[in-house]
């Protein structure tokens, strides 16, 4: 249940409100906005007659039943308004969000040695990344696959930040790992295959740090927003939406499919940040780049692409990778893109035209 308060409302009355609702064995949860102050009630609110509440004070102006399942995801919890999620890096605070520049998080699938991941972190930084991102706990579907170097690569990750200063995302696979994964990672990612794992969702929102949450391989949009759900409830609202393709029945030619309508249909239903992963979706180097641009087109908040120094030798998801050299070309494209629809700040003015990094073997 949603209560809107006008903004006029002097603070003591808002609190008075609170102390009212207090009766009710809820959960009560403020939000101040721009224009409104929200408070959320959740919990068994099915028995709480609005009109008991609009008569505790003049100063509310609606009390709305939330008619979705996910109460703290949805657009109503925060009256329309949309929510940014401020993530502190070397750099400066980086927000993701509707009111805000483009944000690009670039690298490779997985961390295979310092060198790669060094170089990678200096050629996204310079044409226009504020996030590395890079794995080093893989969820693979074969498991004599490489499952990446684990901690010894979030020690290269961490390495990676005090050079180059960008934030960092990695997945977070075990909640064995969360201390580890925590302590390194800006943004804790968790992965497409455990959107669901609601252990692991409470364990990641409880650590307090911002989470990047991927639309699970066949998640409908309400289970992908219980999932966000899970972790707001776990009393975190840093989540991003990251829509990465979902399955459907022509994997001969694309990996995955990619919902870019999820970008308008997500807009009506909660005030989270989006990410669109075009690399996980498309499956394929050749598409990442139209598919990019469409994404930033329909105005998703930021973008995720991978980036590998020498693609053909990948340890992981190498055919979806871009060269270094085709990820500046796309940057500067992004670029122009962005700036169309008003979202281009982020950028800088200069993008180099090429790396020097020549596709070495790093393998
Ligand atoms: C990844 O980001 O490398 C990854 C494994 O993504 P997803 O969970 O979307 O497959
Ligand atoms: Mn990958």
């Amino acid at each position: 249940m949603i209560i809107v308060i006008g903004s006029a409302t002097p603070a003591s009355e808002v609190e008075r409100i609170i102390g009212e609702l207090s009766q009710y064995s809820v959960t009560i949860e403020k939000s101040v906005g721009k224009y409104k102050t929200v408070i959320g009630l959740v919990g068994g609110t099915s028995s709480i007659n609005p009109d008991n509440i609009q008569q505790i004070s003049p100063s509310i102006e609606q009390v709305i039943r939330v008619k979705h399942p996910f109460k703290r995801a949805s657009i109503d919890f925060r009256h329309g308004e949309p929510s940014s999620v401020d993530v502190s890096t070397p750099l400066g605070v980086v927000s993701f969000g509707q009111n805000h520049p483009l944000v690009v998080v670039a690298g490779p699938c997985s961390v295979e040695n310092e060198e790669m991941i060094i170089e990678t972190a200096q050629v996204v930084k310079a044409s226009g990344a504020q996030f590395l991102r890079g794995g080093a706990f893989k969820p693979r579907t074969s498991p004599y696959a490489f499952q990446g170097h684990g901690e010894s690569a979030l020690g290269l990750l961490a390495k990676a930040k005090e050079v180059t200063g960008l934030g960092i995302i990695t997945e977070l696979m075990d909640t064995s790992d969360i201390d580890a994964v925590a302590a390194v990672a800006d943004i804790i990612q968790i992965g497409a295959r455990n959107m669901q794992n609601f252990s692991l969702l409470k364990k990641a929102g409880a650590t307090g740090k911002p989470i990047l949450l991927k639309r699970g391989l066949s998640a409908t949009i309400e289970e992908w927003l219980m999932a966000a759900e899970y972790i707001m409830a776990a009393d975190n609202p840093n989540v991003i939406l990251c829509e990465r393709g979902i399955r459907s029945f022509d994997r001969q030619y694309t990996r995955n499919t990619l919902d870019l309508s999820v970008v308008p249909v997500l807009r009506t239903l909660t005030h989270l940040p989006i990410m669109i992963d075009p690399s996980h979706a498309t499956g394929y180097s050749q598409y990442v780049a139209t598919m990019a641009k469409a994404s930033v087109a329909v105005g998703t908040d930021s973008l995720m692409i991978e980036v590998h120094p020498n693609p053909s030798v990948a340890l992981c998801d190498g055919p979806q990778s871009l060269t270094p050299n085709d990820y500046i070309e796309l940057m500067h494209e992004i670029k122009s893109v962005a700036q169309f629809f008003g979202r281009g700040q982020s950028f800088t003015n200069y993008i180099p035209r090429v790396t020097t990094l020549k596709n070495r073997v790093f393998a």
